[in-house]
């Protein structure tokens, strides 16, 4: 193991550049977030899906505004629900298929600016592991 890269620090620091709030590939919302995010708007978990939420296959996404950023995105670059935003916004990069496939690293690194690249794959396997574990464990 490289001792350069040891913790998510060392491998990933967002640069609040906003570039993955914006497009339609989709932020999936679990049951959880639907019934955290509507107690923080306050609004009833129907009407919020009705609202704010669109379709992908049998999952619900978080809605694209006409700017084309999600819909809960501000003019400040900022996310409005950032103390409940959804677990997929919490986790990334350190996302599951990261474990099982740490070549996909690079390529998600190409459209994030705050991932390292060419991090030894044995050293990213472990730190995905440990912060998706934390994260798990509180979501
Ligand atoms: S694209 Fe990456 S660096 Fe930019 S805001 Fe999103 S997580 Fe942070
Ligand atoms: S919920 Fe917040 S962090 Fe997630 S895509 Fe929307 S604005 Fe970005």
């Amino acid at each position: 193991m490289d001792s350069e890269y040891k913790s998510p620090g060392d491998v990933f620091e967002c640069r609040q550049c906003g570039d993955c709030c914006k497009g339609f590939g989709g932020t999936y919302i679990t049951p959880r977030d639907i019934s955290d995010i509507s107690k923080y708007i306050k609004s009833d978990p129907e009407k919020f899906v009705e609202k704010y939420c669109d379709r992908s296959g049998s999952r619900h996404v978080l809605t694209i505004g006409k700017n084309g950023y999600c819909i809960f995105f501000d003019k400040r670059k900022q996310c409005t629900i950032h103390p409940v935003k959804p677990y997929m916004c919490r986790a990334w990069p350190f996302i599951q298929t990261i474990i099982k496939h740490p070549e996909n690293w690079n390529a998600m690194a190409n459209s994030c600016s705050g991932m390292k690249k060419d991090i030894p794959y044995g050293n990213l396997q472990k730190i995905v592991a440990v912060a998706k574990g934390k994260l798990d464990r509180t979501a």
